[in-house]
Formats: structure tokens, sequence, C-alpha cells
């Protein structure tokens, strides 16, 4: 099937075919999304979804900075929200109200601002609002989990939802959000405090993650999920270290030597290349440990090879 094939309703906002997304995916491989569609607001992606024909496979991205798009490209329809229609912080006494396009770490900030607390491990997850609930990001103990109170989603079919967050089946690092469903907005929960400390807090987290991983590099964050505690007592990094993956590479992808829980795309590497070196990590992990370790990084498309 080809973009040209799908029939597709009509979008207010962009339609774009056979769009890069590499480009703009942390990692920065990967191949086109058959058909970008940004919406200009939830209305306007309800009523495409309404039209677009049930078989066509939908996904949502964020800011992509948990994916590895692969090189043969994404079929059916990309949702991308973008910060004009989803990008709108609304400060309340007891918590924010952020559009999905909103960047975690902007949400950290108006908070502070704001002298709300509980926030502050937003700060230093460079994903969106939608990619946190889909997700259910979480650092320094707590995750969206923790403070999410509902979640305004859109349907594979179009039809426009709040959520409060106990349906959304959040979990370690997952949520049960149906196929082809987009969040478009979220409340967060946070309590009034003292605004020097909740910056000096956001502060400490950033220099933090500036210390021990790579922020700046081509990455995706955590690459596996720490194993289940009943099968492994030791979390994902420990295991790679001890199987003797920091610093592997394959072609221009590498295990990080600063925190060997994160790929890198060193330069000119392609998600074949990434993905590869991801099941070799595995790989040696289970040979050395037993563990089976499973990707927390989302792989999305079809297999492209591994030649650039
Ligand atoms: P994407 O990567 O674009 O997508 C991730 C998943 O969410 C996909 O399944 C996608 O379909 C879905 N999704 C995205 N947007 C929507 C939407 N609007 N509606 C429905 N589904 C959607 N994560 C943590 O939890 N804690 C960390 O401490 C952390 N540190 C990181 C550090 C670095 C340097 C990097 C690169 C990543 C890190 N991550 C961390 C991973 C990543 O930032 C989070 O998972 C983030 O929540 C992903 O958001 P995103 O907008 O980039 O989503």
């Amino acid at each position: 099937m080809t973009a040209t094939d799908l029939a597709l309703p009509r979008l207010r906002g962009r339609l774009t075919a056979d769009a890069p997304l590499g480009a703009q995916s942390w990692f920065r491989v990967g191949g086109n999304a058959e058909v970008l569609a940004r919406p200009e607001d939830a209305e306007d992606l309800a009523g495409f979804l309404r039209g677009l024909s049930p078989e066509i496979p939908v996904r949502a991205i964020g800011v992509a900075s948990n994916l590895i798009i692969r090189d043969g490209g994404v079929p059916g329809v990309v949702v991308r929200l973008a910060p004009r229609g989803f990008g709108s912080v609304r400060i309340e006494a007891d918590g924010i109200v952020a559009g999905a396009a909103c960047l975690d770490g902007a949400v950290a900030e108006h908070a502070a601002k704001a002298g709300l607390a509980g926030l502050e491990f937003l700060a230093g997850i460079p994903g969106s609002i939608g990619g946190a609930v889909a997700m259910n990001a979480g650092a320094y103990g707590s995750a969206m989990a923790d403070v999410l109170d509902w979640a305004d989603i859109v349907t594979r079919v179009g039809e426009a939802l709040r959520l409060p967050a106990h349906a959304l089946g959040l979990g370690y690092r997952r949520s049960s959000l149906p196929p082809g469903a987009v969040v478009t907005a979220a409340r967060l929960r946070a309590t009034p405090g003292d605004r020097e400390m909740i910056a000096g807090r956001i502060a400490a987290i950033r220099a933090t993650r500036e210390a021990s991983q790579p922020v700046r590099a081509r990455t995706g964050g955590s690459t596996f999920r720490n194993p289940d505690p009943a099968e492994s007592s030791r979390r994902a990094w420990e295991l790679i270290e001890a199987a003797g993956c920091r610093g592997l590479a394959l072609g221009g992808a590498a295990v990080s030597e600063k925190h060997c829980n994160f790929l890198l795309n060193t330069g000119g590497a392609t998600a074949g290349e990434l993905e590869a070196l991801g099941e070799m990590v595995r790989a040696k992990v289970r040979a050395a440990s037993g563990v089976e370790l499973v990707w927390e990084i989302k792989r999305i498309g079809v297999p492209g090879g591994l030649a650039p």
C-alpha cells in the first residue's frame, strides 16, 4: 500500500505523504511515515480518525525520545501533535492541565514558577506529555501514575474521551491505552510549595543526569526494562555491564560507556544496526546470566536492512 492508495479523510491541519521521521527522532535514524498527520486540534483529529478506513494503522508519536523508527518506515498514518493546538498549559490551584505536545521539562518549569511541587521528576525526562502518559514515564521514585488525574484521548475510531488515571492501566513504563489512541491532554496533580526549593530540586535532578547519562547524545534513554525482581535482583545496566557489553559497537551503533543501558548512534548508524546491537546485548546477557532482557524502547515500522 502506498500513500496514494490510502483514501484519506479531510484534515484541517497538515497531511504529508512519505514524510521523513528519522531526523526528528532522538536517535536520528529511521525511514518515512507513509502519511504524517498533524491535526490542528483534538476535534480535527477526531473527525479525521472517524473518517479513516479502519484497516489503516494509526500510531501516535511524541518527540521520539523512546523510539527506534525502523529504516523501512512506518506504514499507515503517524500522528504527531504540534505545540500549536496541543501545547497549552493551564495552572490550577493544585495541578496543571497540559497539552500532549508540551515537553515534560517545560511542564516541570511551569509548575516551579507557579509554586507547585511534585512534578520535579519531569524535569529530566526529554519526552512530551503524551509520551509520558503512554509510557508512564518516571524518574527518581516518581512516575506519571503518581500524579495523573486524567488524560484526554481520541480513540482510533475518533471518539474523544476523558479517562481517569486508573482506567489507563499504568504500570512500570507502560499503559493500556487502546491501539491507535492518541493522548491529547492530561491533568497532573501538584501541591503548593516553595518556589526556590522546587527550582533547587529541578537543578539537582538535571545535574545528576548530566553526570550519569549521555543526555546530549543521539540516544533513546533506557534501552531495556529492569528485570522483575523475582527474576533478577540486578538492574538492566548491571547485567549488561557484567556481560561485558559496555562500549560494544556495531557499525555506527554503540553501547554507551557512560551508562550501559543506553544505546547511541555515534554517527551514521541505521535503525537496523541499533536494533541488531540491542539483540547482541540481549544474547550476551542471556548467556552470562540467564536473564531475558525486555526492550523498553519502542521499535516501530518495518525493517530496511543493515546497510546505510
Ligand atoms: P515517543 O518516544 O515519541 O513515543 C513513546 C511511546 O509513546 C510510543 O509507544 C508512542 O506511540 C507513544 N506516544 C507518544 N505520544 C503519544 C500520544 N500523544 N498519544 C498516545 N501515545 C503516544 N523515560 C523515563 O520514563 N524516565 C527517564 O528518566 C528517561 N530518561 C531519558 C533520558 C534520555 C536522554 C532519553 C533520550 C530518553 C529518556 N526517557 C526516559 C525515555 C523517554 O523520554 C520517555 O519514555 C518519554 O515519556 C517518551 O516521550 P516521547 O514524547 O518522546 O514519546
